[in-house]
């Protein structure tokens, strides 16, 4: 059993590893009612991931591998802070007053928001019951763990779709493309407001036919408000080397302002929202 520990304001740049050596795969979690969970950090004042200021907190357990993730040190449970829910809606409860002077709200994010599910689900019912608009940021590759309960308990989904081509998919995540576009598809159908992110990697997800099919996509989902474009950076590939692991994209620059607009501008022509 991990021992439960403290959370304090951070940031996702900082490198968390080894606090809870106890915790389960993230696999092979059972979660009975969500009441304790596994947390890397939380960060105050963040004016990207959602309306508003907000207050991000970043959860432990990811089942994919995207070759170019900034927080490695948030795949595994045994990596994070094992702390309660309870302890979680405490501490945000001191910064309710502000977020919602600022319109901004909760996010959860990881990670994988969708790992630790009844987790996830407690502390954004706990936001709601502050007042707080909610939000999680996932790649959806879980989304059929998401039952009606815990969707009532969202304002706004920040959906990472890394590709519309199953093949480049893979190759980024490890994983299968099908669950993300489901949960996509599910969200749409109940009018389940949404962002669509896109990590822009040159080289690896920049392919014109590539930025087509999910502009397509996501032109087609009518809760889709906006589609955000999310230029490769450098700043997790410290973490990458401290933790041993082989990075890919060492060599990788970031996209030029003159991908970036290209890119933009097939969202646009699709019909899509971009910033
Ligand atoms: S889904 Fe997010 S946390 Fe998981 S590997 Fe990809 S970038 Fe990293």
């Amino acid at each position: 059993m991990s021992q439960l520990g403290t959370l304090e304001a951070g940031s996702r740049h900082d490198l968390l590893v080894g606090r809870s050596p106890d915790a389960p795969d993230e696999e092979d979690l059972r979660e009975e009612e969500g009441a304790f969970g596994y947390a890397h950090s939380y960060e105050t004042g963040s004016r990207y991931d959602g309306p508003g200021v907000r207050v991000v907190l970043f959860l432990s357990g990811c089942l994919l591998r995207c070759t170019y993730c900034h927080n490695p040190d948030t795949w595994h449970l045994k990596d994070g802070t094992y702390v309660s829910a309870q302890h979680v809606i405490d501490r945000l409860a001191g910064f309710a007053p502000a977020l919602k002077a600022m319109d901004g709200g909760l996010t959860i994010s990881g990670g994988e928001a969708m790992v630790q599910l009844a987790f996830t689900r407690r502390i954004l019912a706990g936001a709601k019951d502050l007042g707080l608009h909610t939000a999680i940021e996932t790649s959806g590759f879980l989304g059929a763990r998401a039952d009606d309960r815990f969707l009532s308990c969202l304002d706004l989904v920040l959906l990472d779709i890394k590709s519309s081509d199953p093949e480049t998919y893979r190759r980024v995540t490890g994983r299968d493309l099908a669950p993300t576009l489901r949960f996509a598809e599910r969200l749409a159908e109940i009018g389940k407001p949404a962002w669509v992110r896109f990590t822009l990697v040159p080289g690896l997800t920049d392919a014109p036919a590539n930025v087509e099919g999910l502009a397509k996509f996501a032109a087609s989902l009518r809760n889709v408000e906006w589609v955000e474009i999310q230029p490769f950076h450098q700043l997790g590939s410290f973490k990458w080397k401290a933790m041993g692991l082989e990075y890919k994209h060492a060599d990788t620059q970031p996209p030029t302002p003159e991908l970036i607009n290209r890119v933009m501008g097939q969202f646009r022509a699709a019909g899509c929202r971009v910033r």
